[in-house]
């Protein structure tokens, strides 16, 4: 098996996975019990939120979800449904978890604005800065975007945000996080969101981080701890894995980055020379991303296609791709519903190798000529 699809989900690294079998088997005690089991394990949990935080130079708070879906909705709803109605912006390429959390609000009277994008899938500041006022509740912006890999100016995002004090601002960490070094300081985001599973950490571990001062009304209700919005007992083992994933990943970035990167060089050199494919990701998006279209074959026939050599691609945000609907980021992009509707992404890890590379560009090249 090749796999190319780590933006949708990744393998559990063996380290993670070791930490993780032992915190399931020793401390399986709820982290709240006041016996010393119980004890034990709220110190581990708390050693470990402590260490994700020092590595990723987090000040917030940090509430453990399911995944960043959890996280998206939490937040999102969190912040806006303070007020009953009030203007807030994102983007028109955001994941599902966070574009449809919008439409949701958008269905109930908010007053919702979809961000345009360019070419590179960049949105545009000069809407955002004209958009903006006093009044707004929340911007939304992602950072990596997951379809095409277009890194989002999130500095200047801060910039413009920050000439408004009680605007909140929410970030989709999810697909740069361990893999991009931002240029901007997470501590300037009121929240953020992002996922065990893309990381090399298990599933069902996510973690919403939210700014101190950020007052976020409550979706569920139960115990009173992690700040009362995801209440309910924690998975000790999987929140000692998803800080381990950060411990190991957060200081490989660059290493990786660079690996990856000349993958990405390999891959769009050779793909760029065949006449029938049109890549979609930019030169400048994240590596760990390849977007192609090839008219005239659906997304689907072409991943099966490839599945044929045992080659696993997607055919886009793996949540959405039985839907069958044109890939919205793409048609932002291009305005196009053919490229949107036949766009494959490849996904690449620092576990990805060169000879991989090659097979999927030989597969690829046998396309040429049908
Ligand atoms: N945001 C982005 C950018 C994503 O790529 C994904 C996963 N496809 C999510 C959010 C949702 O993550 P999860 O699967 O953990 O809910």
């Amino acid at each position: 098996m090749i796999y190319f699809d780590y933006t949708a989900t990744t393998p559990i690294d063996k380290e993670v996975m070791e930490i993780y079998i032992k915190t399931q088997n020793n401390f399986f005690a709820n982290i709240n019990s006041l016996h010393k089991l119980g004890q034990k394990s709220n110190f581990m949990f708390e050693k470990a939120t402590e260490e994700l935080k020092q590595e990723l130079g987090l000040k917030h708070n940090i509430i453990y979800t399911s995944n960043a879906t959890e996280a998206n909705n939490l937040g999102i709803f969190g912040v806006v449904e303070r007020y009953e109605k009030g203007k807030i912006i994102t983007t028109k390429i955001e994941h599902p978890s966070v574009f449809e959390v919008f439409k949701n609000l958008e269905a109930r009277g908010y007053e919702v604005v979809y961000l345009d994008v360019d070419e590179n899938g960049i949105i545009n500041l000069t809407q955002l800065e004209e958009e903006l006022n006093k009044d707004v509740l929340l911007v939304s912006v992602m950072w990596v975007n997951n379809i095409v890999g277009s890194i989002q100016p999130i500095d200047k995002v801060i910039k413009l945000v920050k000439k408004y004090p009680k605007v909140k601002l929410h970030v989709d960490v999810v697909q740069g996080i361990c893999k991009i070094v931002p240029n901007f300081d997470f501590n300037d985001i009121d929240l953020l969101s992002l996922s065990g599973h893309k990381i090399y950490a298990p599933k069902g571990i996510g973690l919403l981080a939210v700014r101190e001062n950020v007052e976020l009304t409550s979706r569920l209700y139960g115990a009173s701890n992690q700040y009362k919005i995801k209440p309910g007992t924690l998975d000790l083992a999987l929140v000692v894995a998803l800080c381990k994933a950060v411990k190991i990943f957060t200081p490989q970035v660059e290493e990786h980055f660079i690996y990856v990167q000349a993958l990405n060089k390999q891959l769009r050199e050779k793909v760029s020379k065949f006449k029938n494919i049109i890549i979609n990701s930019p030169e400048n998006a994240s590596p760990y991303i390849f977007n192609i279209s090839i008219p005239n074959i659906q997304g689907e026939t072409l991943l099966h296609y490839l599945e044929e050599d045992e080659i696993f691609v997607s055919t886009g945000s793996a949540c959405s791709s039985k839907l069958k609907k044109p890939e919205k980021t793409i048609y932002a992009m291009t305005n196009s519903l053919e490229r949107a509707t036949t766009s494959v992404r490849i996904s690449l890890s620092h576990l990805t190798t060169s000879q991989e590379v090659e097979k999927l560009i030989k597969a690829l090249e046998k396309l040429e000529n049908v």
